[in-house]
């Protein structure tokens, strides 16, 4: 074991009166075990078992100081003594794993979803069909003494600490900023005048806490909204912050209502942790890094820079709770690295479900998917290596079985092959480098290159066959189908066909966007570096002392000309994601795919694709026809199965089970599911 490895992110830090192990903190995410006192046993084990993977410190989803701040009606809050005697258990569970927490206050302001919202002025957000109402000066008054409040309750709690929400465009960042503020107060109007509210705030919490217990204050250091904070006021609210009392400020980037992206997968590692090195050259306290770090080599080169002193990471320890000891012990490479697809995160968050994680689904899940190890081994087969079939073997061999994985290709990954070809989306090959390793140290045996047939598996003495064959691409009825410039996607993607400089794409699912982003990037050049490149199409600056950080986006031309066609009279992409689904859509619009609903496809030749829209025939002289129009399940060996008494039990799971609505999230948690039952 070397303790060697990352000497600087498992570096301890030293607050004076307490003492982080490594640099690692767990950042604020809203996982829906907040809300209800009920959780809090799902949610102590949740943090501890990420204090036992050797997290430092962690901080909670937010936790309103009054009910005008709640996200929604009745949403989490810290109000009085009984909510903070609940709270007790996660504090009790986190520290008896030996780890630090710290509970979040958030006043939502113009953000909250309910019609009693309040904010620095009335102005609605273009995110929220509520109108806040503009506070007194009394209500503002008010607000601070609240906030002082709840973190003395978070004290009682048995807290280590509380975290000040200002930044992401909620209350406080409605104060800062002009985009919100308006007020003509002593709270309003000057920039220092917008800063007494958040500067009040660390104080009087500081008084109602004392010196012992952590303060951080998590700052918007950049807006990344028109009439957001100038660069310089940035700096001169960091300095007010360490002034009236914090211990460690924390990196926010951009409000939520933004339309630049700041944490999706086509996001570069680190991408903003410049930012964060600006505000730690004018303070003396621990500045934390964030958004996007999620390897430890990152995080250490973040640190080595002198980018910030600690290092946030959220969505990385959903993924794996286990990444701070992974680090320490120098096995990386075991780490389940999260690709930051929002799929079980975030999405869920706003569809108010229970936050989880595509690649890791026993995040917060820790009390009910437990991978027991088995005393009655068994022997299995595993046909299909793609994810749900990884997850299943890989768990199963993790519990104790004897597992054999056959896969028709010669290599792991099924579609994930493809998907890790996307530009902007190169993360999911980290999920496959983690299932290699998986498979290796669970004792796995692969047979790669091994198509297996109807029947093959029946007499071969397992016990259980689990089918994970997936699925392939559906091909329409189209009169010119079968012409040679009509390809499908895994053609493209795989590298069999190269297209012409004008190509129609049939079907905007997923991977109908997907194909739209390959095609408009040219794929022979050198990338260019990737966090300069992404700024500058996405027109963000770190240097300019522009309102937000904003300046005009300069996009590189698409090297062809495409059209993406879908047969529904919807807006495209309407039923992508909805925390990624905004930025595929203005990417490609950025590229100039010419996006149409409402296609009636009627025929392919030589002069191209003959289409009829809104009754009009139109015909697109493309090159090439790219066939994105879903898939069919493949699963002859499980229908052609025999069922005897004595042949293996068979089980079907991911894309082969149901190719509807399937997605990586319920391949993974289907083979884990299986694998935790047998
Ligand atoms: P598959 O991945 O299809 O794997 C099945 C495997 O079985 C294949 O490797 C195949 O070779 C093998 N096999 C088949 N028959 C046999 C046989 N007889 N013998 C041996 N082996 C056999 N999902 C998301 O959630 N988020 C995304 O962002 C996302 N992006 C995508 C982008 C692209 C370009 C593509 C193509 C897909 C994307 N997906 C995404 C979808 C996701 O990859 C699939 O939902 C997932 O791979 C399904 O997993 P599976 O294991 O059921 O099937
Ligand atoms: P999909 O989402 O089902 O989309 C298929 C598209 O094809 C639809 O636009 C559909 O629209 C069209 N279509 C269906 N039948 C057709 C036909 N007979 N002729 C012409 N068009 C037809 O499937 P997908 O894009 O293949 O994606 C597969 C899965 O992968 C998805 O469920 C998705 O969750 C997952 N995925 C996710 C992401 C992500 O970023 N989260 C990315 C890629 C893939 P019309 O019927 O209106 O034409
Ligand atoms: Fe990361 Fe995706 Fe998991 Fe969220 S769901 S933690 S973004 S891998």
């Amino acid at each position: 074991m070397s303790t060697q490895a990352y000497p600087e992110l498992m570096e301890p830090l030293d607050l004076g009166f307490t003492r982080l192990k490594n640099r690692i903190v767990m950042g604020s995410m809203h996982t829906g075990l907040e809300d209800r006192f009920w959780q809090r046993r799902k949610m102590g084990e949740y943090f501890a078992e990420r204090a036992r993977g050797g997290t430092a410190l962690m901080i909670t989803g937010g936790y309103s100081p009054n009910r005008r701040g709640w996200l929604y009606p009745y949403a989490s809050a810290m109000l009085r003594k009984s909510d903070a005697w609940s709270h007790r258990t996660v504090t009790r569970a986190v520290h008896d794993a030996g780890g630090k927490i710290c509970l979040q206050l958030l006043h939502a302001g113009r953000y909250a979803y309910h019609p009693f919202s309040a904010s620095s002025s009335a102005v609605k957000s273009p995110i929220n069909p509520f109108k806040p109402k503009a506070m007194s000066t009394r209500e503002v008054k008010k607000t601070v003494k609240d906030f002082a409040r709840a973190a003395k309750l978070a004290k009682e709690a048995g807290y280590d600490g509380v975290e000040i929400m200002g930044s992401e465009g909620y209350l406080i960042n409605q104060f800062t900023a002009p985009r919100v503020n308006q007020r003509t107060d002593e709270y309003g109007g000057s920039p220092e005048n917008r800063r007494r509210f958040p500067v009040e705030v660390v104080r009087a919490v500081r008084d109602a806490v004392g010196d012992d217990f952590i303060l951080i204050y998590r700052q918007s250091m950049i807006d990344l909204v028109p009439d957001g904070a100038t660069r310089q006021e940035v700096l001169d609210l960091a300095r007010e912050i360490e002034q009236a009392g914090a211990n460690i400020i924390n990196t926010g980037i951009g409000w939520h209502e933004a339309r630049v992206p700041t944490i999706v997968t086509s996001v570069p590692r680190a991408a903003f942790a410049e930012v964060t090195r600006q505000v730690r050259e004018v303070v003396n306290i621990p500045v934390m890094a964030s958004n996007r770090i999620n390897t430890p080599e990152v995080a250490e080169d973040i640190l080595e820079r002198g980018q910030g002193d600690l290092i946030s990471m959220a969505r990385p320890l959903l993924a794996d709770a286990h990444f701070a000891e992974k680090a320490r012990t120098a096995r990386a490479d075991e780490i389940n690295t999260c690709i930051a697809c929002n799929q079980a995160c975030l999405d869920h968050t706003f569809q108010l479900k229970r936050a989880s994680c595509l690649v890791n689904p026993q995040a917060c899940h820790e009390t009910e998917l437990v991978y027991l190890r088995t005393n009655q081994p068994r022997s299995l087969a595993v046909v299909g290596a793609g994810p749900a079939g990884l997850a299943c073997a890989t768990v199963a061999a993790e519990r104790g079985h004897a597992v054999t994985l056959f896969e028709a290709g010669d290599e792991i990954g099924g579609q994930f092959n493809m998907a890790k070809r996307i530009p902007g989306k190169e993360e999911f090959s980290e999920t496959l480098r983690y299932y290699r390793k998986q498979l290796d140290k669970h004792g796995v045996r692969v047979e790669l290159n091994r198509h297996v047939e109807p029947g093959e598996l029946e007499q071969a003495g397992y016990d259980d066959v689990v089918i994970a064959t997936g699925v392939t691409p559906r091909i329409p009825q189209l009169d010119g189908v079968d012409r040679p410039n009509v390809v499908s996607y895994s053609d493209v993607l795989q590298g069999r066909v190269e297209v012409g400089d004008s190509v129609a794409v049939v079907g905007a699912g997923g991977i109908g966007f997907d194909v739209c982003e390959f095609l408009t990037r040219h794929a022979s050049e050198p990338r260019p570096e990737p966090v300069p490149h992404w700024m500058k199409e996405w027109g963000v600056d770190f240097q300019t002392d522009t309102p937000g950080g904003l300046v005009d986006p300069d996009v590189d031309p698409s090297p062809r000309q495409v059209w993406l066609l879908q047969r529904k009279t919807t807006r495209l992409g309407k039923d992508l994601n909805k925390t990624t689904g905004w930025v595929h859509r203005r990417e490609l619009r950025n590229k100039g795919v010419e996006m149409v609903p409402g296609v009636q496809y009627e025929r392919i030749d030589d002069q191209g694709l003959h289409i009829t829209v809104d009754g009009e025939p139109r015909v697109l002289p493309v090159n090439h026809v790219v066939v994105c129009a879903g898939q069919e399940s493949l699963r002859e060996l499980y229908d052609d199965h025999a069922t005897t008494e004595e042949q293996p039990a068979y089980h079907l799971i991911g894309g082969a089970e149901r190719a509807l609505e399937l997605d990586a999230k319920r391949a993974i948690k289907q083979g884990s599911e299986l694998a935790a039952s047998l």
